[in-house]
């Protein structure tokens, strides 16, 4: 789950992380108010779930509040499209006014989880801001990485080898301590999959301060914390994917035009591969789950249905808890709801494998029932070709 950058600067900021002053404006008028308050001159950032907006445009040093407001108007309702947001970009809602601080040093940090090891790992370089991927890709040896032992936590002793790695000294660098120990608890505490500060900036004045903020919460975790629902920001995401929430679905969008609907997420990976072999592209999956209902199947197949890259349909679902006669129930129940001309290319075997055949044959629909998983593949491809 994602947040934006002025809540995750909130929460740093309730763990003694130091952040820039600001607000958060939701008209340009209240951008122009926000400004006066900064003194004039400030950033006005867009708020969007995704990062890139500095070289997208959507980070801007004005000197007037009137500018501010000038640009408030430009950015409020436009849609951002940065390396991070895919082709269709994200729209602006929100956005942040805060004072412009004069930057002497940008440095990249964050923690995330390492899947291989199961850890928390701590990434800190010299050369933060915008290009840190540049400079991950190019310069490897800049990066610096400490894997915190879930045990012991982050040591003071490891945070200050980072801090002098960075080429921090003095209080700064003991800031700096202060700072990773801090940030490390608020990781572990809030159930953080990520908290990325770039750039953490030492300023002209010689202090450390985060000028930008990224949190992601862990999916799995956000049951033990009752306001997390409420911070989220719905208009950032797909609508098509908070439906899918709402009915405990795993959709995925893609970018081709077959619709998959699978149960099992290793069912879902080899749909994907054998529809790639036989030349298909999916359009997105949407995996079921092991014992889902009629009405989940319904739902997952009226999913499939409104997004618009869809041209066929292609269903895998292997009966085991799952009765085959279910699945095809909830699909001619959805298609039926539609009037769904599409093609539609069923493979299911399992409990009651005969009589969910059956009854798609019967339904009238434009369905076809293929012999196995490569036959059925080959179908959907070919009726679409
Ligand atoms: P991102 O591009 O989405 O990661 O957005 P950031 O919040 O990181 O902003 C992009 C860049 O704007 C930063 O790397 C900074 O160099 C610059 N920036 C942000 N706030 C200030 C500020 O108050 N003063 C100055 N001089 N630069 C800033
Ligand atoms: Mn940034």
């Amino acid at each position: 789950m994602n947040i934006h950058e002025y809540q995750a600067k909130e929460i740093l900021s309730s763990y003694g992380i130091p952040i820039p002053r600001g607000r958060v404006a939701l008209t340009s008028d209240q951008v122009e108010r926000a400004a006066k308050m900064m003194g004039g001159r400030c950033v006005v950032k867009a708020q969007i779930y995704a990062g890139g907006r500095g070289k997208a445009g959507g980070v801007k040093l004005v000197h007037y509040p009137e500018q501010a407001m000038e640009y408030g108007k430009e950015l409020f309702g436009r849609t951002l499209v940065t390396n991070q947001t895919g082709p269709e970009g994200l729209k602006v809602r929100r956005i942040l006014v805060e004072e412009a601080v004069e930057i002497a040093r940008e440095f990249y940090l964050s923690i995330t989880l390492d899947r291989e090891t199961s850890r928390y790992i701590l990434i800190a370089s010299a050369e933060g801001g915008m290009d840190i991927e540049e400079v991950a890709s190019k310069s490897p040896e800049k990066i610096h990485t400490l894997q915190i032992d879930p045990f012991t936590g982050l040591r003071p002793y490891q945070a200050r080898k980072i801090s002098l790695a960075l080429g921090l000294s003095g209080s700064v660098c003991e800031d700096c301590v202060e700072l990773l120990m801090n940030l490390y608890r608020a990781c572990q505490e809030k159930d953080c999959a990520l908290v990325e500060i770039n750039p953490l900036v030492v300023t002209k004045a010689g202090w450390l301060m985060a000028m930008d903020a990224k949190i992601t919460f862990d999916d799995n975790a956000v049951y033990r914390h009752r306001e997390y629902p409420d911070m989220m920001d719905y208009s950032q995401l797909d609508p098509l994917e908070i439906t899918a929430g709402k009915y405990d679905l795993a959709y995925i969008k893609l970018t081709g035009s077959i619709g998959c609907l699978v149960n099992g997420a290793g069912l879902a990976m080899a749909t994907l591969d054998v529809l790639k072999e036989c030349g298909g592209e999916p359009a997105n999956f949407l995996d079921v789950g092991g014992g889902a209902t009629r009405e989940k199947v319904a739902e997952a197949f009226r999913i499939i249905l409104q997004d618009h890259d869809v041209k066929g349909v292609f269903v895998n679902i292997f009966g085991g808890i799952m009765r085959c006669d279910v699945i095809a129930h909830g699909i001619i129940e959805a298609a039926g709801e539609v009037n769904c001309t599409l093609p539609i290319v069923v493979r299911m075997d399992g409990s009651k494998v005969e009589e969910g055949k059956r009854l798609l044959r019967e339904s009238g629909l434009n369905v076809q029932v293929g012999d196995n998983l490569g036959d059925a593949a080959a179908r959907i491809v070919k009726m679409l070709g």
